[in-house]
């Protein structure tokens, strides 16, 4: 069985805690292979490598540093195959959403190629008489990344690219349910040039969370993950001092129009909402269609089209939708979530608990669920189900469909789906949801603006990837500069004012 240990100062280091967690195949339920726990004394020798290894490469000019992200972004596209197999063995999901997992993060990668530009600081020159002032962004020292299982290629570089590009050097702490690929991608930074010690993988669970967030020179902390531990890693360390942005669960709503294209709109849907095995923070998890007319004509697209859909292992290539669960308590905890649903009063229009896949009946495999007739009561609605369910909440008009996201706790992703510019508009204007689809299902920005989601979606400040992580993972130094010749007074009292 393989054992996968840490990815410290430039080298595989075996665990040393003794402690190990399973890694699953999700499609077959075999374990394929043990990944090291992280005692806090393991996460902390690997902090002190990366602060001396820091300052050197922050001395490095930002286009060298830039030079090697150009050559990673060339050998993952040299390794694509490989990265994506390893991601769908261990998360499940099919190899073509495996390499977009891949290339989402890529593309981060590409737009942190542009570190120099975005490290610019700003200058003005004659602020006072003689005076020159200017800003710039340097790079914090040691800086960490705590990520979740369902994106372990994509979310990791999203944080580790633009920290690095900066001048950092930075501690990764991966999901321990999918390991490997995390581990590639940082043999891959090496071999596009990164020095040892600048980019650390350490694996681990709450114990390697905690440690990262207790130590006293990891300088900010950006968190992917559910909503209940984002708030624990939110407040432990802001209490130690960090920067820290967190990000958390989602219920996305996908309100559809009696003006909307019902097809196009049934196509979106089943998209966004069984993509992934509905394992995506972005997922359209709640439909709501306005009017009764847009509900029956929408359910009568949905059902047929769920009840159809193509549940396979990812070993099945391209002519799978979805593929399990990954891991058989997730799939527990959805199934209960359906049971708790109908126990509810919802109506099951499709029932997709009782599937099996033929020659992998350990598999982690479900089959959609589509709800009809949720109310804002029920768990199912409340809840991140985070599993192939969809719900359908009828609205009468389209202000009861707009309170229901705006009063939801979570504000991380919605789209609208109407031919109207004006309801379209003013939905995008009064919502608040941190990223918006107009006629877009899924509406991820792309690398080079931000991501991130409001209410109960995201603690702290500033977005993922885009400009803002460039000022997540530095900070401004305001220099103020007088030359000897223009110093021409005395002692000065008053605090200096333009006057
Ligand atoms: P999770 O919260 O279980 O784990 C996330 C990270 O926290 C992992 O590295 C894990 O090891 C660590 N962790 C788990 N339990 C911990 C504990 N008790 N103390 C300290 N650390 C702990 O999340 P997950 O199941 O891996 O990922 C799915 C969740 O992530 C969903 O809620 C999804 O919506 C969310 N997500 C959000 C975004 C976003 O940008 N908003 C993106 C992707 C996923």
């Amino acid at each position: 069985m393989e054992t996968i240990g840490h990815f410290i100062g430039g080298k595989h280091v075996a665990g040393t805690s003794g402690r190990f967690a399973d890694v699953y195949n999700p499609a077959t339920g075999e374990v394929q292979a043990k990944v090291a726990l992280a005692s806090k004394d393991e996460l902390r020798a690997a902090v002190e490598n990366a602060a001396a290894a820091q300052p050197a490469w922050a001395a490095q000019n930002p286009q060298k540093r830039a030079r090697v992200l150009m050559k990673f972004v060339d050998l993952l596209h040299r390794d694509m195959d490989k990265l994506a197999e390893a991601l769908s063995r261990e998360h499940g999901k099919t190899i073509p959403d495996a390499k977009g997992d891949v290339i989402r993060g890529l593309e981060v990668a590409e737009f942190c190629i542009g570190a120099p530009h975005l490290l610019k600081g700003e200058f003005t020159e004659g602020a006072g008489p003689g005076i020159d002032m200017y800003s710039m962004r340097q790079p914090l020292g040691v800086v960490a990344g705590i990520t979740p299982f369902n994106f372990p290629a994509m979310i990791p570089m999203w944080k580790f690219c633009p920290a690095i590009a900066a001048g950092n050097a930075f501690i990764l702490k991966p999901s321990e349910r999918d390991p490997s690929v995390p581990m590639m991608l940082a043999e891959l930074m090496l071999e596009a040039g990164l020095p040892a010690g600048i980019l650390n993988v350490v694996n681990g669970d709450k114990e390697a969370v905690d440690g990262v967030l207790d130590d006293p020179d990891i300088m900010a902390v950006g968190f992917v993950g559910s909503t209940a531990i984002a708030e624990y890693v939110y407040s432990r360390g802001c209490a130690n001092g960090k920067r820290v942005q967190c990000f958390g669960g989602a219920k996305n709503h996908m309100i559809i129009m009696p003006d909307a294209d019902m097809d196009q709109a049934a196509d979106a849907l089943i998209g966004a909402g069984y993509g992934a095995a509905g394992e995506r923070c972005m997922a359209i998890s709640v439909a709501v269609p306005v009017g009764e007319a847009a509900a029956n004509a929408l359910m009568e697209r949905l059902i047929p089209r769920v009840e159809s859909l193509k549940i396979g292992p990812y070993t099945a290539g391209n002519d799978v939708d979805f593929g399990p669960l990954v891991t058989a308590q997730a799939r527990e905890r959805v199934l209960g979530l359906v049971e708790q649903g109908v126990k509810d009063g919802a109506t099951l229009a499709v029932d997709g608990r009782d599937f099996t896949m033929q020659g992998y009946e350990n598999g982690y495999f479900m089959g959609g669920c589509l709800f009809d007739n949720v109310t804002k009561d029920m768990s199912i609605y409340k809840e991140e189900i985070f599993g192939p369910v969809l719900s359908v909440v009828r609205a009468k008009d389209y202000d009861e469909a707009l309170d229901l996201p705006m009063s939801h706790e979570y504000g991380n992703g919605t789209a609208i789906f109407t031919r109207d510019g004006d309801t379209a508009r003013d939905f995008a204007s009064r919502i608040n949801i941190g990223m918006v689809g107009i006629n877009v299902p899924i509406p991820v920005p792309l690398a080079y603006h931000t991501f991130g989601g409001w209410k109960r979606s995201g603690f702290g400040d500033l977005n993922q990837h885009g400009p803002d992580a460039f000022k997540f993972y530095t900070r401004t130094k305001t220099v103020t500069s007088r030359w000897p010749s223009g110093l021409k007074d005395g002692a000065e009292f008053v605090i200096p004012t333009m006057k």
